[in-house]
């Protein structure tokens, strides 16, 4: 692997425009670390239409689309953590002369320079880069920038469009904690890092015995941070409350308004037991919790995944792993049928820890699209956005195929 001299050496003698790719807060460090470096970077790219126009660091961010015309040569330097998905797309559009920030952004002192982001925030989204990259650049290692852990099907609200699926389940119950945190050590058996495991529901805190996945990922050193979604409307007690003051946890509050009145008062009691933890408002939804058949042909599936910005989304449920939630779920549901292609059985009693590694590695890097796909209508950046926690009040139907 080249060290951060020899490619600042390649991107200073570039006879290409330099062109970062992802507008995101780590492309804003490495436009800073360039302007630090003195490099000229003539655009910042990205895939997300929204940001078209705007300026990071005094450069203009471009959609992917204009891309060629603007630039039909150019050096691209990749600051997005699913480096993979970058580098094929790039293929696509005939660049292949690209390099992967995190490399360059290791020895990055982010104290040298100012943003409008806290701190913490911004270290977090480069050091998980960085670690993504290394794991790209190294073909022996399997790094998961974020994999999301189902405790329970039970919600407090039944939100219309939750991207979970929660508005389908008639009989919602708790998983059994034993069996998650199995899986949660059968995957962390097989892969070299995980950058953060997030605990979500359902609302997390429905389930009593949340504090055993709590502490139980808190303890295991494959795991960098730990991240509890809740939507503020129950309030943790007990050994649900106390678990969340380890240093690895931070509490995720989605402030629904007035759907739910207790969020303050979660709130004041985080405050008062210092327990880490960020509330944001419910938005930027959109509408991709359909349970529909599409029947798409090979060609338009490979496209919906492609394109699909939920792949990523990297979900334990059922002792199985799957690429997102909405297929997590809609294997719990019996809404899809069940293509063992479209998951890697982590307690897998017939397979040894080297045979599960070989298929998630296949099934991370090599899937050109899920079965299940077909029953979804995939997560797009440009999707309109739709009204946040819409309430419904009976299950919503689905077509069932299986049961367990
Ligand atoms: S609160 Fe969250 S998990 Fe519960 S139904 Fe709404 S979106 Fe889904
Ligand atoms: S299109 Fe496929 S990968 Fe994307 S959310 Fe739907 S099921 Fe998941």
């Amino acid at each position: 692997m080249a060290d951060s001299a020899q490619l600042f050496d390649r991107i200073l003698n570039s006879q290409e425009p330099i062109v970062i790719f992802g507008a995101g807060i780590v492309g804003d460090a490495l436009a800073k670390l360039c302007a630090v470096a003195g490099v000229k970077v003539a655009s910042i790219c990205d895939n997300n239409i929204n940001k078209v126009g705007k300026k990071i660091a005094d450069i203009e961010i471009i959609h992917v689309t204009s891309m060629k015309s603007a630039y039909p040569k150019a050096l691209l330097l990749i600051s997005t953590a699913d480096i993979m998905d970058v580098v094929a797309q790039l293929k696509g559009l005939g660049y292949e002369n690209w390099l992967a920030a995190g490399p360059l952004l290791r020895s990055f002192d982010l104290n040298s320079v100012e943003f409008d982001a806290p701190f913490e925030f911004v270290d977090f989204a480069v050091s998980t880069c960085v670690m993504c990259h290394d794991g790209y650049l190294d073909p022996d290692k399997i790094f998961l920038r974020s994999v999301d852990v189902i405790i329970t099907e039970r919600c407090s609200l039944r939100c219309q469009d939750c991207s979970n699926l929660m508005q389908y389940y008639e009989t919602p119950k708790d998983c059994d904690i034993n069996e998650v945190n199995l899986a949660i050590e059968g995957l962390c058996e097989v892969v070299d890092d995980i950058n953060e495991f997030r605990i979500i529901g359902g609302e997390p805190f429905l389930n009593k015995n949340m504090w055993q996945v709590c502490n139980a990922l808190a303890k295991q050193p494959k795991v960098r941070k730990v991240i509890i979604y809740t939507n503020g409307a129950i309030v943790p007690k007990g050994e649900n409350l106390a678990c969340l003051k380890d240093d690895k946890i931070l509490v995720l509050v989605t402030d629904y308004g007035p759907l739910t009145r207790k969020t303050a008062t979660v709130i004041e009691i985080f405050k008062a037991n210092g327990i880490a933890h960020y509330v944001q408002p419910a938005q930027n939804w959109t509408q991709c919790s359909n349970l529909v058949k599409h029947n798409r042909t090979v060609k338009e599936q490979t496209a919906v995944f492609t394109r699909c910005c939920a792949k990523n989304l990297f979900t334990l449920s059922a002792g199985k792993f799957f690429r997102c939630p909405f297929i997590a779920n809609a294997d719990r549901l019996g809404a899809t049928p069940d293509i063992k292609s479209d998951y890697v059985q982590i307690l897998d009693i017939d397979c040894d820890s080297k045979e599960i590694r070989k298929r998630l590695r296949n099934y991370l890097y090599s899937v050109p699209y899920l079965e299940a796909c077909d029953y979804c209508n995939g997560r797009f950046l440009d999707d309109p956005t739709v009204t946040p926690g819409i309430q419904v009040k009976k299950p919503l139907p689905y077509k069932l195929l299986r049961q367990e």
